[in-house]
């Protein structure tokens, strides 16, 4: 996958820009708040359509504009694509792939890969559960958008539970219901058990090696999948995942309606990191945790160019800045083998990183 061409109109600082890349590294220098992170985001927005910083559109559109638009030319499994968004103020965004109108995001499934990584993921490891969950939703949806679609349908149902469990003892009517999307919760929490679980035996042929290396061979990475208890395989057939999650649910009925919350189900699922054979987030140091959100992300990358067949695009956020020079040095030799946009600030480091092409930013503006 190799974006070429990336055309701005107001968006974020941009007013209007135009950026080519190389099929290799692309180094994106410019001082503190000059708009580097601006053109990952642009950029990193046509895989899912949406932002990694927020999820308000309007945020997107310059200051003193009514809308933005978005352009990015690329090369997908051998094809060409223009894709095009609009976002404009108080109207519905709009979308084009090579010309043509798509109704809804699902249209840009699966053409434009990326793996993004910013200074926050570096505390994947030691963050909570809902962060790792993040990171595993938003890897597999990009490979496989029935799986975004079931984590879309799950988000819903349990919301609607939850409105259940909080009002059913002022309107009792609401009661009828609470089984039918407690059942519903466990059908498609099934479906979602089981990607994940696949998932995380395909993370697991490339993170550990990966982790190996990064660490100097002191360090042996594990990776465990932490679902509902009652689940014994989660790679085991549907049904089986299915009868499993709802033996769950029901023996946690009563709880859940004291409770008034969503107790029982994949919402609560975690990835469990060990080094060593022991818990990273319990034990580990900071540095050992960084290390390994690393090289989770660098194991995603792996796992969609084995998936898909073509490297992902990595966009890496000011990583270096935050790493010392041994692990500086383990990224950089890393991440050859694919197209990279990589920001930072300090003069000296396009030299180090073999770029194929440096862009300078300056002010919302390509210098
Ligand atoms: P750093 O090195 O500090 O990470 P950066 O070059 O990555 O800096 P960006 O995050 O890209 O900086 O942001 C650049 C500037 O864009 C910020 O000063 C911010 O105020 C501005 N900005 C963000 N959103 C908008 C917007 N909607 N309209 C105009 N300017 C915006
Ligand atoms: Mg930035």
């Amino acid at each position: 996958m190799i974006v070429r061409r990336l055309k701005l109109e107001g968006f974020r600082n941009y007013r209007s820009a135009e950026a080519e890349f190389h099929p290799g590294i692309n180094v994106i220098v410019g001082e503190n708040a000059q708009g580097k992170t601006n053109l990952l985001e642009a950029v990193g927005y046509f895989s899912g359509c949406r932002s990694h910083r927020t999820r308000a559109e309007r945020e997107l559109i310059h200051f003193d504009r009514q809308e933005a638009a978005l352009e990015l030319e690329l090369t997908s499994r051998g094809r060409d694509f223009r894709l095009q968004a609009r976002l404009a103020r108080g109207v519905r965004r709009q979308l084009w792939s090579n010309g043509v109108r798509q109704k809804s995001a699902a249209g840009l499934d699966g053409i434009l890969n990326t793996v993004l990584f910013c200074p926050e993921d570096l505390s994947l490891i030691k963050a909570g559960a809902a962060e790792r969950r993040r990171f595993l939703d938003e890897a597999i949806g990009q490979l496989r958008p029935r799986y975004a679609e079931a984590i879309a349908e799950y988000r819903k149902l349990q919301e609607s539970k939850t409105r259940i469990l909080r009002d059913w003892q002022d309107q009792p009517a609401m009661m009828d219901t609470l089984d039918t999307y407690s059942l519903r919760m466990c059908r498609v929490g099934a479906q979602i058990v089981r990607y994940r679980a696949r998932y995380l035996a395909q993370l697991g042929r490339f993170a550990p090696g990966i982790h190996r290396e990064f660490s100097g061979g002191r360090e042996e990475l594990g990776l465990r999948y932490q679902t509902v208890k009652t689940v014994t395989d989660p790679s085991a057939p549907l049904e089986e995942v299915f009868s499993q999650l709802l033996e769950h649910m029901r023996a946690h009925r009563r709880a859940e309606l004291e409770s008034r919350s969503c107790l029982s189900g994949v919402h609560k699922d975690d990835l469990i990191v060990e080094i060593n054979g022991v818990s990273a987030r319990t034990y580990g140091s900071q540095g050992q945790t960084r290390t390994a959100a690393l090289s989770l992300k660098l194991a995603e990358r792996e796992v969609s160019r084995d998936d898909q067949g073509e490297a992902p695009v990595l966009l890496l956020d000011d990583v270096l800045s935050e790493l010392d020079a041994r692990r500086q040095e383990f990224v950089l030799n890393r991440i050859g083998g694919g197209q990279v946009l990589i920001t930072c600030c300090e003069e000296e480091t396009p030299g180090r990183l073999r770029a194929g092409k440096v862009l300078r930013v300056h002010g919302g503006a390509l210098v």
